[in-house]
């Protein structure tokens, strides 16, 4: 459990400072509960013995007179020398990939034993604060912050939109903001509120610009549409005369062959004639051969001090199973070839497939299409019966479709 140095933003001067000072080393002030600890991704491992017993002995608790953040084994104020009394601790908090849980609603149940804190009770929320049910420091810290990013969106805002209740930004779960552990500084996060508040007049100016002409595209293209889907679709009807036939007839023909394949032992069919026998993967499964520790995260100890978190994941190893696979000879029917009539005439008959031993028919097909003369000539496939009865010359009544197509032939 390696544990590693984590660093402070004094709320006062900015300046960057150890986790292990309680003072800024740019201004002087003293450590309070405004500052919140962060980790960078290059901290080196603590190895000195003083610094790691510092971080083991718990999180700083903080003063109730001042705010100042403590040592656990002081039971005196540093600052203002004040007793600890029922002075709150800072909360532990794990953070990482997947996790991410702040411990101060329950402190006590996922420390190690003999870090067990004394005083476990919940942080003081000051007055003022607008969330009630602030989680901790860090939770009272945040909610303030958003209530300034909210205010500061309300304000830009205003100038072209009904401002926003500011009640209800500040009451919404502060939660997705604890992200990045740099942003400690007391400065209302500017960004998100540049981009929310861009100035729309430009924009509306444009849209009221363009929107007849888009109006009148939108217009003519649906006109359009309309027009093209009543001059393609709409049905007359109209005499026509049978001027000709054309068919074309299909007879598809099977073998008894002999064919080669292959199928795993169990499933050979039993007229099969075996040709050879091997082992081949028949599928891979998954042995779990041990334990992996993974870094999980980061645990937050309150005290300047962060510790890795790591987790336990099953580790798997594949494994081959081998079956035997079995190649063999076997007679089937197979697709062999297909034999073809076609004509223009009235006269349609199947072709003979002049089926040799070992042969066999499996399917027949056929196309029979009338053409008719109207005020242009149109091919129309029918089923036989109704091909059959037709007569050269003979006129017929057809419902059209768009004037370009025989939706279907009136008896
Ligand atoms: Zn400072
Ligand atoms: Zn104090």
């Amino acid at each position: 459990m390696a544990i590693r140095e984590g660093k402070w933003r004094c709320p006062y001067s900015s300046g960057v400072n150890r986790g292990a000072h309680l003072a800024c080393g740019g201004c002087g002030a003293t450590r309070d509960k405004e500052v919140t600890f962060f980790l960078e991704d290059d901290a080196p491992e603590v190895t000195d013995e003083a610094l790691l017993a510092r971080a083991r002995a718990g999180a700083d608790w903080l003063c109730n007179y001042c705010g100042a953040a403590n040592p656990p084994d002081r039971s005196q104020c540093r600052n203002c020398g004040g007793e600890r009394g029922a002075a709150p601790s800072r909360p532990v908090v794990e953070e990482g990939a997947g996790m991410r849980s702040e411990r101060s609603e329950d402190p006590l149940a996922r420390l190690p034993e003999g870090e067990a804190r004394s005083n476990p009770a919940p942080l003081v929320i000051e007055p003022g604060d607008a969330s009630g049910a602030a989680p901790g420091i860090r939770g009272a810290t945040l909610a303030r912050r958003v209530v300034y990013a909210g205010l500061a969106l309300v304000s830009l805002r205003s100038t072209s939109r009904p401002p926003r209740p500011p009640a209800r930004s500040a009451g919404m779960n502060p939660a997705p903001l604890i992200i990045e552990p740099g942003g400690a500084s007391g400065a209302p996060p500017g960004p998100p509120a540049r981009s929310a508040g861009m100035n729309p007049a430009p924009l509306a100016a444009v849209t009221r610009r363009f929107r007849p002409v888009v109006t009148t595209v939108l217009l003519l293209l649906v006109a359009f549409v309309a027009a093209a889907a009543y001059f393609g679709l709409r049905r007359s009807e109209e005499t026509l005369t049978v001027a000709g036939f054309e068919w074309e007839r299909k007879v598809a023909v099977e073998a008894w062959r002999t064919v080669r394949e292959r199928a795993w032992e169990g499933s050979v069919p039993s007229q099969a004639r075996v040709v050879s026998r091997r082992q081949e993967v028949h599928h891979t499964e998954r042995d779990q051969v041990g334990t992996r520790r993974v870094k999980a995260g980061t645990r937050d100890l309150g005290n300047g001090f962060f510790e890795d978190v790591y987790r336990d994941e099953p580790f798997y190893r594949e494994r081959p199973v081998h079956r035997t696979r079995v190649t063999y000879d076997i007679q089937r029917w197979v697709p062999d070839r297909t034999v073809q009539a076609s004509g223009q005439d009235h006269a349609a008959r199947w072709p003979d497939p002049a089926l040799r031993a070992g042969e066999r028919e499996v399917s027949r097909s056929e196309k029979l299409v009338v053409v008719l003369n109207g005020k242009r000539t149109y091919r129309m496939e029918l089923p036989e019966a109704h091909w059959a009865a037709l007569q050269p010359g003979q006129p017929v009544n057809a419902v059209m479709r768009g004037g370009w197509s025989v939706l279907e032939l009136k008896q």
